[in-house]
């Protein structure tokens, strides 16, 4: 493993400027404006976790514009009714507006999740390609909102189902996908009819702010009311503004269990809607027959890639017992050349984790992963000293799948276990209490259809022959257990930003009654 030297503050601090203004959304994130550190009243830090300091500020016109989330939401549920009748197709035009704004600014907003969000270039190009791809995919979607229609057992009658805007989704986002996750929300909200207010990471408001401001200039280009698309930054008291509201028809919550814990029963209690994505806990079976090459390439990617700070990094890896022998030290070998430092950096592949709490986080596990009988093979190390955080990351060796192990821990930790028969696999696979993405390498057609039928794996994804991370926008994404069971991005995910409306019409003269029921 190799460290990079860290950039100035400084030098940070203008690359943030420059690509924020390289956006030109000023005129369009009122209140808001964001500049040097200090500036503006009531001011939110905008800090970088590439040398943890302080990049600059989002200041508000007005202090209340900072705590005032009750405006926000009562903005986008007046503007509801009227963006609720533009018909679907001409909303599909808005986010097909938001899609040539993002791949004109591809690459400042890419450089300002790198900045805030600590990944790397590909990577963070790759989130914003995300998001153009949803875009796309929503603007097909505005012509395809269909319903059923269905037999009517009477006479005379037919019998259909539509499917209408649900109101105003209020979307809740974490730090590590920082913009994407916003886009598989709103693209599909936007289209299906819904008005959106969003709560992002309190660690990443600069990359809010920057899609608010080309989500609102593509309301203005094509000539809708911008306030269909509201933002609060804040702590958790935004979030919770959104939960707790009645006027919020569904809370989109993406973040940990933790948090998942306290939205859902909380929505639920007003008879409000929740989707929601949270914690990963994921695993990838390497069979014999397993192509050992690809499944290196693989596993590197998911478990040391974003600095193992994705929902679906790979945490655990379960090795049949006659190939761990060979795959160990071929995964070690390719740990260690992995190069760890400044994301800003050509040929780095692991940036810096989001805080010292992460760090903190990934210390704690290890030392309880030995205290359980782990063996760290490599990694584990801090990379580096001052405010900001970068480790090596780490693979340890497990007598068996210990306390440990179940929790996800967000940081680049994989976990190895060596299993007998296929059934002990799938069964060590799915004895987590998360349920998001999981992967089996096999070149044995019955062990692939295994493990993604019924009797196989758990998670909401299963793969074969490719990791657990990088999902495509085209199919559903979300997991099962404590991963909360939502679905979103691809296939009919859309359905849960609508609400389903089932007509009967009479066209004849008589009242038939369903089931032949006779009253009177
Ligand atoms: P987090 O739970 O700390 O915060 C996520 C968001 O929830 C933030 O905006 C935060 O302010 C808000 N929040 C926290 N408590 C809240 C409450 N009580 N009410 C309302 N809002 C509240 O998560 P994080 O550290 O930003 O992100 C990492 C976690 O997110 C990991 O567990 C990761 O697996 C998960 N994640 C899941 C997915 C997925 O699609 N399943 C995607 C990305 C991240």
């Amino acid at each position: 493993m190799t460290a990079t030297a860290t950039p100035s503050h400084s030098a940070l601090s203008e690359l943030a400027e420059a690509s924020f203004a390289a956006l030109d959304v000023r005129e369009h994130i009122q209140p808001w404006h964001f500049g040097p550190v200090g500036a503006g009243l009531g001011s939110i830090p905008v800090r970088t976790p590439i040398t943890g300091e302080l990049i600059g500020s989002l200041g508000a016109d007005h202090f209340g514009a900072l705590v005032d989330y009750g405006a926000a939401i009562e903005a986008a549920h007046r503007v509801f009714p009227q963006w609720r009748d533009v018909p679907a197709p001409a909303r599909g035009h808005v986010v097909r507006r938001l899609g040539e704004l993002l791949k004109e600014h591809k690459d400042a907003l890419g450089r300002l999740v790198t900045l805030e969000a600590g990944k790397i270039a590909a990577e963070a190009l790759g989130e914003v390609q995300e998001m153009i791809d949803v875009c796309e995919f929503a603007v097909g979607l505005s012509r395809q909102l269909y319903g059923k229609t269905i037999a009517s057992e009477r006479p005379g009658h037919a019998l259909r189902e539509s499917w209408h805007p649900l109101g105003v989704v209020g979307v809740i986002s974490a730090f590590n996908f920082p913009v994407a996750v916003w886009a598989w929300n709103t693209a599909l909200a936007l289209v299906c009819g819904d008005t959106v207010v969003w709560k992002p990471s309190e660690l990443t408001p600069l990359t809010a702010v920057a899609c608010h401001g080309l989500l609102r200039k593509a309301l203005a280009d094509t000539g809708h009311d911008p306030e269909a698309h509201q933002l609060i930054l804040g702590k958790r008291e935004a979030g919770e503004a959104l939960v707790d509201d009645p006027r919020v028809a569904l809370v989109s919550a993406t973040g940990s269990t933790r948090m998942g814990r306290e939205v859902g029963p909380r929505v639920a209690a007003r008879f409000g809607r929740s989707l929601l994505e949270l914690g990963g806990n994921n695993a990838v079976i390497v069979a014999p027959s397993a192509d050992l090459d690809l499944a290196l390439r693989g596993i590197v990617f998911a478990a040391a890639g974003t600095a193992g700070q994705r929902c679906t990094t790979l945490r655990r890896l379960i090795v049949h017992e006659s190939v761990v022998d060979e795959l160990l030290p071929r995964l070690v070998a390719a740990y260690q050349g992995l190069r760890v430092g400044n994301p800003l950096e050509e040929g780095v592949l692991v940036g810096p984790l989001i805080h010292q709490g992460a760090y903190e986080g990934m210390a704690a596990a290890l030392e309880q992963a030995q205290a359980e009988g782990g063996k760290v093979l490599v990694g584990g190390e801090r990379v580096g000293e001052g405010d900001s955080y970068y480790v090596s990351p780490a693979v340890v060796r497990m007598p068996a799948q210990t306390g440990v192990v179940a929790n996800e821990t967000f940081a680049p930790i994989l976990y190895v276990l060596a299993y007998a028969d296929l059934d002990e696999a799938i069964a060590l696979n799915n004895a987590v209490p998360q349920g998001l993405s999981s992967a089996i390498f096999t070149n044995d057609v019955r062990e692939a259809e295994r493990f993604v039928s019924a009797a196989g794996s758990d998670c909401g994804i299963a793969n074969v022959n490719i990791g657990t991370s990088g999902a495509e926008i085209g199919g559903a994404f979300g997991g099962e257990k404590e991963t909360g069971g939502g679905r979103e991005s691809g296939s009919d995910s859309w359905k849960a930003y609508m609400r389903r409306s089932t007509a009967t019409v009479n066209y004849s003269t008589e009242l038939p009654l369903a089931q032949g029921v006779s009253f009177g």
